[in-house]
């Protein structure tokens, strides 16, 4: 069987991956000339290696993990000390570690030694929270009408620990407020968080997601058959009656003819592709309702190491919500030699919430970042910033704002030979790499049950 695959993010090159082991014909169209979509990580001209952000791969991404070792990549990313770490002000630190046991001893010990937490704040967790952690699926759905700010005001939870703990999480998760954000992915992530010592470690790429996942993964596909076309933009699909593509068509005219097709693309560019006629679909006009995340991610190369952390960190009332030195916590890239990097470190930043900066010029955001970082890291204070980056996504992944999350499709829609791949479909995780992974294979594995093979 032949089948188009459009967008190589990480859902198109898992269905890709799935479809080309069961020995059909792939063909993969990306609009860009670099794989990889939200992971992709280019080389600038100086030679340093650009991320469209900074990724972390969390224990609990059981799909993803799987699919780097298929493709051989199992070793290409490192676990972190499992822990939170907030960056505070004139270098100082805070931390929550989880404890050396079990599941949910871990956690509430840790949590009773966290620093960053008053007393109050962790009686009020405990005892607020603990409908999150007590809960299943069917709960989490049902709260999916109100705030994650609401929740947790509701449930007595104290206002410190909305600041300084889930704030971050929101931030980190989608990059939107806890006021915005639904409350279901974040007590989701508290039950994860509370109930599964490994869900919650954080994985660094070796050297970045692009070489050392994305890379692998476009290797196996070719090496199985698979053909990756870049440049090559989707721009319309031509019908044979209502509900079934005769054929794609790309911008350059180009035109595809295949037995199914599996959009991988984010929502808001398959909203653009989709024939008038689909829109008497529920299915299709729900795709209406998502809209996606504005964030910046900002590297900086100083001429020295403004910290030892090798770790992902965490920062309140700072321009950026997570981040990393990635000469640290990425071993074989970033480093002397590379490019502009000389033994210094180089940050990755992620800033969020982004919807003010968008239009800001890229200088400005960078005095903005420059002046956190000094607060945050006395010993860049001295430290000469060597070069600057600004990466802009004005649609990122999708707001998980309350009432959302019912109206993710499923993979298989009523178009007779079309599936939709990507993190915003319906698979049981929040838009990331993991759900990304799970929707690619969830895709191709609805193909092959109504094809065949
Ligand atoms: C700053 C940032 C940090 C993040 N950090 C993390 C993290 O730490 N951990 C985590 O798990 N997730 C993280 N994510 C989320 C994660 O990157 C995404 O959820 C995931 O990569 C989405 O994969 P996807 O394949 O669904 O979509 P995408 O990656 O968006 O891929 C879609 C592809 O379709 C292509 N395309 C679009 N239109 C067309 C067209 N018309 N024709 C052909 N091709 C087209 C795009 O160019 C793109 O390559 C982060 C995202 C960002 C932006």
């Amino acid at each position: 069987m032949k089948i188009a695959i459009f967008g190589a993010g990480v859902a198109g090159l898992s269905a890709a991956i799935e479809l080309v082991e069961r020995g059909h014909s792939v063909e993969i169209y990306e609009k860009r000339k670099v794989l990889g979509g939200k992971v992709s990580v280019w080389k600038d001209s100086e030679g340093d290696s650009i991320e469209s952000g900074l990724h972390i791969v969390f224990g609990g991404y059981s799909q993803l993990q799987e699919y780097l070792k298929r493709v051989g990549a199992e070793d290409n990313y490192l676990w972190k000390e499992h822990s939170l770490i907030y960056a505070e002000p004139d270098g100082a630190q805070s931390f929550f570690r989880k404890a050396n046991l079990p599941s949910p001893w871990a956690e509430v010990v840790g949590g009773m030694q966290a620093d960053f937490l008053t007393m109050w704040d962790k009686i009020s967790l405990i005892k607020g929270l603990w409908p999150a952690l007590a809960g299943n699926e069917e709960y989490f759905r049902s709260q999916d009408h109100m705030t994650y700010s609401e929740w947790h005001r509701l449930h007595g939870a104290s206002e410190h620990s909305l600041q300084k703990l889930w704030r971050a999480i929101a931030l980190a998760m989608n990059f939107i407020e806890p006021n915005v954000i639904s409350a279901r992915p974040m007590i989701t992530i508290f039950k994860y968080f509370g109930t599964d010592y490994a869900a919650t470690k954080f994985g660094f790429f070796r050297k970045n997601p692009g070489e050392s996942m994305i890379e692998p993964m476009r290797q196996y596909i070719q090496s199985r058959g698979g053909r990756i076309f870049v440049d090559a933009r989707l721009s319309r699909f031509e019908l044979e009656g209502d509900e079934t593509i005769k054929s794609a068509v790309l911008r350059d005219g180009h035109t595809i003819e295949a037995d199914a097709y599996i959009s991988a693309l984010p929502v808001h560019n398959l909203k653009k592709v989709l024939p008038d006629e689909w829109l008497r679909h529920d299915y299709f006009r729900n795709l209406h309702q998502f809209t996606g995340s504005p964030v910046i991610n900002c590297q900086l190369w100083f001429d020295r190491k403004i910290t030892d952390t090798d770790n992902l960190m965490f920062s309140e009332g700072t321009i950026f919500a997570t981040f990393a030195d990635v000469s640290l916590t990425c071993p074989d890239d970033f480093q002397a030699g590379m490019g502009t990097a000389n033994g210094g470190s180089v940050m990755s930043l992620v800033l969020a919430p982004a919807h003010q900066l968008m239009d800001m010029p890229n200088h400005v955001i960078t005095d903005m970042v420059m002046k956190d970082i000094h607060n945050r890291f006395p010993k860049s204070r001295d430290a000469k910033l060597l070069k600057s980056t600004i990466v802009k996504i004005p649609q990122s992944v999708y707001k998980a704002v309350p009432d959302v999350d019912r109206y993710r499709p499923d993979q298989l829609g009523p178009v007779r030979n079309l599936f939709l791949a990507g993190d915003y479909t319906d698979q049981h995780y929040l838009a990331s790499m993991e759900g990304a992974a799970l929707s690619g294979r969830q895709a191709a594995e609805k193909l092959m049950a109504k094809f065949g093979g």
